[in-house]
């Protein structure tokens, strides 16, 4: 018999933005065009606007926008002065931004394993990468950078009884996970900071770039204000009844940089808030509903920490034959990811940063079974069967 090339067959969205655009039904593009024509393009008065509603959603004081998710995290670095010789633990098994900024500013990343059910910081290596830090006396621990990894929350209440042990500082990198929660409780109960993204694909996502810090923190809030403004005045430099004309950009009380939210993407954002809560619910329904059925046919389906909520940035499963499995799939029509393929602690350009105490075994492993399937609030039963039927039929011809 002869092998007939198999026949192009459509493939599916990984994220399927666009019918998420289709049933919000044109609110996000009018709210496009009143920015337009409303002309603050930049700092309007929707930014403001989406910052209240963002601060009010993550359960924190303030929300300031910000370009994007890296700048994020820069924020409260420069606002606590890290310098060269200081050390910030991020996981290693992350994506690059996490570990990016630090270095920005001389100090070190050091790399922590995570725990091999949530892919998340694994807080006892945790405290033994930042004994061994200490016990070895060059670098000095200074901030934990947790991850909310796949959109599921850290291990906070461990990972914070660490960190107010040793005296550091805590931001929840919430980029994927903004939403999550631990308990009934947003990452902000227990980190000085939350960042996050809105890059399109993130759970709450804009029409480009885009970023958020959060913060219980009134002075940070304002140190924050001013570094992503250029260092301009804010409140807390004028004080016993100083005043400045001008206007406050005008005036630098620290090196900042320019890390605004656009107008418009805040205008996006509005609307996608609207309906964040509803689309973290159908995510778990569909998340719940694949783990059921792929529970057989894999090594592994996502486990979240017990009373966790997830936002499910990502559905990532675990399998001995990944790469094959992939390959079967694509052939399927259904496209995967791999997140991630090389940690952090193995790329060229981290590689000569130190590694927690007792290496990092679990994320050396995890890298090579994980495999994430098309995940988004629009993903609909019958599309979620063809998916399923896809693993489960190269399950079948292996066995
Ligand atoms: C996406 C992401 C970032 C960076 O966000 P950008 O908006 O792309 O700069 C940081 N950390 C994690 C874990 C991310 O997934």
């Amino acid at each position: 018999m002869t092998v007939a090339a198999s026949p192009a067959v459509p493939m599916l969205p990984f994220i399927d933005l666009q019918a998420q655009r289709r049933r919000l039904g044109g609110a996000v593009e009018a709210a496009v065009m009143a920015a337009v024509e409303g002309g603050a393009w930049i700092m309007g008065p929707q930014v403001r606007e989406f910052e209240t509603g963002l601060a009010a959603f993550g359960r924190a004081k303030h929300a300031l926008g910000c370009a994007n998710g890296t700048d994020a995290l820069i924020l409260p670095l420069i606002a606590w002065s890290l310098r060269p010789g200081d050390a910030v633990f991020v996981p290693s098994f992350t994506f690059t931004a996490t570990a990016e900024i630090v270095p920005w500013l001389g100090a070190a990343p050091v790399f922590v394993d995570v725990d091999p059910v949530t892919y998340n910081m694994d807080p006892a290596r945790l405290e033994a990468a930042i004994e061994g830090i200490r016990a070895e006396g060059r670098l000095t621990p200074k901030v934990v950078i947790a991850v909310d990894l796949f959109g599921q929350p850290a291990d906070y209440p461990a990972i914070r009884a660490i960190c107010d042990r040793h005296g550091l500082k805590l931001i929840a990198d919430s980029a994927q996970g903004f939403g999550c929660t631990l308990n009934g409780e947003h990452p902000i109960r227990w980190a000085d900071v939350t960042t996050t993204s809105f890059f399109p694909a993130k759970p709450l996502g804009c029409y480009g770039d885009g970023g958020a810090v959060l913060t219980d923190d009134d002075d940070l809030a304002q140190e924050m204000d001013s570094l992503r403004v250029h260092g301009k005045v804010v409140a807390k430099d004028l004080k016993d009844g100083a005043s400045f004309a001008h206007d406050p950009k005008y005036l630098a009380m620290r090196i900042g940089m320019n890390s605004r939210l656009d107008t418009i993407q805040a205008a996006v954002l509005i609307e996608k808030l609207k309906v964040f809560a509803d689309e973290i619910e159908w995510r778990n329904r569909i998340a719940a509903r694949y783990n059921d059925l792929l529970a057989p046919h894999v090594a592994a389906v996502p486990q979240v920490i017990a009373g966790g909520v997830s936002t499910w940035a990502q559905y990532t499963i675990a399998h001995e034959a990944r790469d094959a499995l992939a390959a079967h799939l694509r052939e399927q029509g259904v496209p995967t990811a791999v997140y991630y393929p090389v940690p952090m602690h193995m790329q060229p350009a981290y590689a000569r940063f130190p590694r927690g105490a007792g290496g990092l075994p679990v994320t050396e492993r995890v890298r090579e079974q994980v495999l994430s399937l098309p995940m988004h609030a629009d993903l609909d039963e019958a599309t979620q069967d063809h998916i399923v039927a896809a693993v489960a039929g190269f399950v079948g011809a292996g066995a």
